[in-house]
């Protein structure tokens, strides 16, 4: 193992529990507007928020739609298919009080704080994140993440989004660190694997357990388009077995 001085970490689905975090809002946001809502199914609603939010954040990963459409889009489609015909206004005071709820939501990912304590002493650890920059702040005091990060990137103040080579270069002078001494952790294969990878700096996929263990089933480990991370973990508490 390389001896790394430098950890960069992805913050939503990685330190900050995106999926849990997103459901708590949502069930707060169809109490706050119950009136509006009546008897949606929840469940579908949500799965079909989660199908297009995908959809959107990879569209805008690569500049082909911009932040405001973003945020109201995602539930624009998901009341659609639902059969929930919404009116303008509704849906963007639904999508802006979202953006509201959602950051003010403190649960982290099994291990993050275990981690971050184990680590602390050891390196210098950074964020960077793709995550909208009114909101990313928020959560990361919302899961008193703050005190353990020196740099924390983002990509508006960087100018690009992950995977963009750029975002990593700005990244590293930022935190006054050296790419052979840097080491990426992060949930999204494109974004922060396939990222990190392009320019040159070793990572750690954090992968959903299923796909792990699936690998694992195989003797692999995560494999996609034949490549594989550096390290692969299913749960952030295994990377104290490597840092
Ligand atoms: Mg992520």
């Amino acid at each position: 193992m390389k001896p790394y001085k430098h950890l960069f970490f992805d913050l939503d689905g990685t330190l900050w529990d995106l999926k849990r975090n997103t459901r708590a809002a949502m069930q707060e946001l169809f109490t706050t507007h119950a009136d509006a809502i009546g008897h949606l199914d929840f469940e579908l609603f949500f799965q079909r928020y989660h199908h297009h939010n995908d959809l959107v954040w990879a569209l805008y990963r690569q500049d082909k739609i911009k932040k405001d459409e973003l945020r109201y889009v995602r539930f624009e489609r998901a009341f659609s298919d639902v059969n929930h015909h919404a009116a303008h206004e509704f849906i963007d005071r639904f999508s802006l009080d979202f953006l509201d709820v959602a950051p003010r939501q403190s649960l982290t990912m099994e291990g993050a704080h275990a981690l971050l304590d184990y680590c602390a002493p050891h390196y210098d650890m950074h964020i960077i994140t793709n995550g909208f920059i009114e909101v990313q702040g928020h959560k990361m005091k919302a899961a008193k993440l703050e005190p353990y990060f020196k740099a924390i990137i983002n990509s508006e103040h960087a100018g690009v989004r992950k995977p963009h080579p750029d975002i990593f270069h700005y990244a590293l002078e930022q935190a006054g660190a050296k790419r052979e001494e840097s080491l990426m952790i992060g949930d999204d294969w494109e974004a922060d694997i396939l990222g990190a990878r392009d320019f040159g700096m070793d990572q750690v996929y954090l992968a959903e357990a299923e796909e792990a263990h699936n690998a694992a089933l195989q003797g692999k480990g995560v494999h996609r388009h034949n490549y594989k991370p550096t390290y692969t973990v299913h749960s952030l508490l295994e990377l104290m077995d490597i840092l």
